[in-house]
Parts: structure tokens; C-alpha cells; sequence
């Protein structure tokens, strides 16, 4: 059987088993070197204050958050796009 892509869709090369991820939207369990890989940064204080403190010269601190997706959800809220065969390899 062809396959779609030479890596199957995962990177990293010939490493064997990779670590297990839980996904960020659905948790189900991924490798984690075929999840795809957000940061989120989040901050307690509402956006529009904090526009405006930081206007006034205010550091609010935010919290950096790793999210893993697994490629139907990234594809479902967009984070990926489905791409023709020549354009998969770039990016
Ligand atoms: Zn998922």
C-alpha cells in the first residue's frame, strides 16, 4: 500500500516509541511526536484592563500553558489546514 506521507505523519525520525500526550480538546492519548504543539498564554486579569494597565506602564504577568492536539482536532478548530499533495512538505 502507498503511503500518504513518509514520515506517517509524525517527526522526529526512526526513535521508536515516543512519550504519550493527552490532548487538549478531546484526551485521548497521542505520541507525542504526532500531537500538534500550542503555547497558550493566559493572564487572570481581564484583556481590556489589562490593555490599559500596560498602557500605563503595569507588567501583568501571564501564565504559559503547553497544549497538545491531536490532528482531528487541530484540524477541526483550524489550528491545520488539509493540503494538497504538493504543498504538504512545505512548513
Ligand atoms: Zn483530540
Amino acid at each position: 500500500m502507498p503511503k500518504k506521507r513518509k514520515s506517517g505523519g509524525r517527526s522526529g525520525g526512526k526513535r521508536g516509541r515516543a512519550t504519550m500526550k493527552h490532548c487538549h480538546a478531546c484526551g485521548a492519548l497521542i505520541p507525542a511526536d504526532k500531537a500538534k504543539k500550542y503555547t497558550i498564554y493566559s493572564s487572570p486579569v481581564d484583556y481590556r484592563l489589562a490593555k490599559e494597565l500596560q498602557s500605563e506602564g503595569a507588567h501583568i504577568p501571564r501564565q504559559k500553558k503547553i497544549a497538545y492536539y491531536c490532528v482531528s482536532c487541530a484540524i477541526h478548530r483550524g489550528r491545520t489546514n488539509i493540503r494538497q499533495k504538493d504543498q504538504r512538505k512545505s512548513n
